[in-house]
């Protein structure tokens, strides 16, 4: 937490005498002005706390519900890296460091291909170049194949949600994806996230893939987000239209991505299973976000751990009985006079450009 941005009050809210009693309802709540600051509203005694209290009241709602929409998004990008993690298939053979751009080398005898591997945990020395390196290409994506995830954290507090992609600007992270032949991807991708208002009137930026460009933060006011990181924005989706893309162009499409696709849709849909278990047998979505920190966090566990079990199964399952030996029926790699050549985050699912047709302006630039 900034020390300088928190709007802290240390005084009685009533009558600014010295105060020790804090408002539970409030307490902590990101005060959505600042990107870590949050609010404590302190009293000196039940009597003043009374009688503050309709004034206070409308700003506890608000920021009771503002809570609501951080936890959703830092679950919600917790559940992505960890089906990013499951689901690897970005190949790494180094990553050369270079203050902040990386340089991620695939391995020699790489051909564009693809098929799920081990995470490289010995390429990242931190949980934040973890995540950087596990979200790398995958705003997207996790339109793609969270899509319901998102859906069931955010619809019972949110008035509306976008899918937003945008030119970034100030990121603190470059990653650049090299080939085997020495060719380095500076394409400069769109980045996607959610821009979602909530009940209360406020909105904010979902983002859960903001790690790849050095932002860490899940949630971030709107104002602020697209002040510090928005170059310009190229589109805006309604929301689910990503995934309903991905699922029209599975029908039609034959290439090497679509099988990737394929691969990550059945996944997906173990995501989703184990979400609506979670749902069944523990808690819904809509109470777990209202839930006391304490449990609010032991339940959370429960479900990234359910998550994690389910894909780890699948994989194990799918491996057995070879569900993810990708065939490649039409092999479009990069050829020599091809002035497009393909990203890391193809491997997610590029949209070659005659998918336009379709996709809008998203069929170059889909993957962030
Ligand atoms: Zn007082
Ligand atoms: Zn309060």
């Amino acid at each position: 937490m900034s020390s300088t941005a928190d709007p802290i009050t240390h005084g009685c809210a009533q009558c600014g005498k010295q105060a020790t009693l804090k408002c539970k309802g409030c307490m902590n709540t990101p005060d959505g002005k600042t990107i870590d600051g949050v609010i404590v509203i302190r009293y000196c005694g039940i009597e003043c706390q009374k009688s503050n209290w309709s004034t206070h009241q409308p700003v506890c709602k608000t920021a009771q519900l503002r809570k609501k929409i951080y936890r959703a998004g830092s679950l919600a990008r917790e559940a992505c890296l960890t089906f990013n993690r499951i689901t690897y298939s970005c190949p790494v053979d180094r990553i050369e460091k270079l203050g902040n751009t990386w340089k991620i080398y695939a391995p020699e005898d790489y051909k564009d291909q693809c098929q799920l591997m081990p995470f490289p945990p010995d390429c990242v020395t931190s949980p934040e170049e973890e995540n950087a390196l596990l979200s790398f290409g995958h705003c997207t994506a996790a339109l793609c194949y969270q899509h319901h995830l998102f859906k069931d954290l955010l619809r019972s507090y949110c008035s509306a949600i976008e899918e937003t992609s945008f030119k970034v600007k100030n990121r603190s992270l470059r990653l650049l994806f090299v080939f085997a032949d020495g060719f380095v991807d500076h394409t400069d991708y769109y980045h996607t996230i959610l821009k979602v208002t909530v009940k209360n009137g406020e909105q904010y930026a979902l983002d859960v893939a903001g790690a790849q460009n050095g932002w860490h933060e899940s949630v971030v006011p709107w104002e602020i987000y697209a002040n510090t990181r928005v170059q310009c924005t190229a589109w805006t989706l309604q929301f689910g239209q990503t995934q309903d893309q991905l699922h029209a162009k599975l029908f039609w499409d034959g290439d090497l991505h679509s099988y990737c696709d394929q691969v990550l849709v059945k996944f997906a849909k173990k995501l989703r299973s184990a979400a609506d278990d979670f749902q069944k047998r523990q808690v819904a979505f809509k109470a777990l976000l209202n839930l006391p920190e304490g449990e609010y966090e032991a339940k959370c566990a429960v479900l990234i751990d359910g998550i994690c079990h389910a894909l780890e199964a699948f994989k194990v399952y799918g491996e057995k009985r070879g569900l993810f030996q990708i065939k490649v029926a039409k092999n479009k790699g990069r050829g020599t006079n091809d002035p497009k050549p393909k990203s890391a985050s193809t491997m997610r699912g590029e949209k070659t450009p005659d998918v336009g047709m379709i996709f809008g302006a998203q069929a170059i630039r889909l993957p962030s």
